[in-house]
């Protein structure tokens, strides 16, 4: 076979030579002496139009063919206008690489609508579904934006643990698991490690970092696995110094997105707008205000999915900054700033994508404000010995990597966009 040209990704510089082509079967139409295959790869579809009398040999295979097989074909690159691609692969060798089993456990092209759990129990014949595969690609460009963004602004890739003795919040959030007969836990961010990388000199790290969270709320945007861009920089005035990050690696990545990935945002029915920047930051006092007209809100509680929706509307921006917490909603590590913390939240059209802040990097202010929380401070030995040979002012954020695409696609469920979901009732496959 001709491997030369091993996708149906063709030009019109191909029409009238011999090419070769593999993938799934999409659809097979049988008209008695003419025979088609909708031939389906990454890159796109292709029509091999067969005639039985010129090639019987092929076209026995083609009737015997089940939706979804693999096949590779040979044969003449015919231009045709009227075929979809403007073109046709007239076959002259044929192979059937992999034959499926029928029925399948659900279609691909068809029109009806598959329920999103039969959709999850089959995912690797759900993400051959055009629309699923273009949620991936953009995901990918994504990840790779962010990428490049923090590597040209000084930030260093790391991968931190994992598994670990302690837990960020110190609560009950974790997955606990035997380790040698040991207890250790699943992180739920790698928050202890980046903050311990700030005293070592490797000032600007980020990581492409996994969540276990043990959270027992069955949300369409909660997952118990997720995946996030994860930042820390040292050496910052105040919190403004990261969030002027945040917004930067979110304009730019969206940039990458616009340019690269058009035809995946056709397919879902998208549009992006790059947003201006400063993004608009609003306080948690305004906001509290806002809301203590509307619902039952008191200054001091957290935002639930339903004030959450109503800021969005009021504030009425793509994206925005939630700044001045009350420090009581805050985590240990956050810096305080009287009742306040330096932390704030990153929206997209009313929903959390981001979570940052300054952090406290004076060893007494930081083992005070955990013993003020009650906090076990002997289980955070390790994380607390970094803050006491030398640990620079620092700050960062979490940005979710579902939460931030299931926002700017538009996809109404968190579960579109990770490869195999894991929440409270799904962990398979
Ligand atoms: P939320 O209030 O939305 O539950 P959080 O404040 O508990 O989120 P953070 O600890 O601030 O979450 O995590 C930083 C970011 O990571 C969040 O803004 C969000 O984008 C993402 N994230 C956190 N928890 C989850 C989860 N369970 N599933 C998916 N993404 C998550
Ligand atoms: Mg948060």
């Amino acid at each position: 076979m001709l491997r030369s040209h091993y996708s149906t990704d063709v030009g019109e510089e191909e029409f009238g030579k011999k090419i070769a082509i593999a993938g799934w079967v999409e659809d097979i139409r049988n008209l008695g002496g003419i025979a088609f295959i909708l031939l389906r790869d990454r890159k796109g579809k292709a029509q091999i139009t067969c005639i039985k009398k010129e090639i019987p040999e092929i076209f026995e295979k083609i009737t015997s063919l089940s939706r979804e097989s693999v096949i590779s074909a040979e044969g003449l690159c015919q231009k045709n206008e009227k075929v979809r691609n403007g073109w046709e692969l007239l076959p002259e060798k044929m192979e059937i690489l992999s034959q499926a089993e029928t029925p399948l456990p659900m279609g691909i092209a068809d029109k009806v609508n598959v329920d999103f759990d039969t959709r999850l129990d089959n995912r690797f014949i759900d993400l051959r579904r055009e629309k699923v595969q273009a949620i991936f690609k953009i995901r990918h460009t994504f990840i790779e934006g962010a990428s490049e963004f923090l590597s040209s602004n000084g930030f260093l890739q790391v991968h931190t643990p994992k598994i670990t003795v302690s837990s960020p919040e110190g609560g009950t959030e974790v997955f606990k698991i035997n380790y040698f007969g040991r207890d250790a836990y699943l992180v739920q961010s790698p928050q202890l490690y980046k903050q311990i990388m700030m005293a070592t000199g490797m000032d600007r790290v980020y990581e492409i970092a996994w969540y276990f969270r043990a959270e027992e709320h069955d949300t369409s945007r909660h997952l118990n696995e997720s995946t996030a861009i994860d930042l820390e920089m040292a050496f910052i005035d105040s919190e403004e110094d990261v969030m002027k990050i945040g917004e930067k690696l979110v304009k730019s990545v969206l940039e990458k997105i616009v340019e690269e990935n058009e035809k995946e945002m056709k397919i879902l029915d998208v549009n992006l707008d790059i947003p201006q920047l400063p993004f608009t930051r609003v306080t948690y006092d305004e906001v509290a205000e806002m809301l203590e007209k509307k619902v039952d809100f008191k200054w001091g509680d957290d935002l639930g999915t339903d004030e959450e929706k109503i800021v969005g509307n009021e504030v009425n921006e793509q994206f925005y900054f939630i700044t001045r917490f009350p420090l009581k909603t805050k985590p240990f590590y956050a810096m305080p700033d009287g009742d306040y913390a330096r932390a704030f939240d990153l929206a997209c059209k009313g929903t959390e994508i981001s979570s940052g802040a300054q952090r406290i990097h004076d060893y007494n202010m930081l083992v005070g404000r955990m013993k003020e929380l009650g906090m076990n401070v002997e289980n955070f030995d390790e994380y607390l010995k970094a803050f006491r040979y030398g640990m620079p002012p620092h700050g960062g954020f979490g940005l979710g990597i579902e939460r931030f695409l299931m926002e700017v696609l538009e996809l109404g469920n968190i579960r579109e966009c990770i490869l195999f979901p894991r929440d409270k009732k799904r962990i398979s496959p």
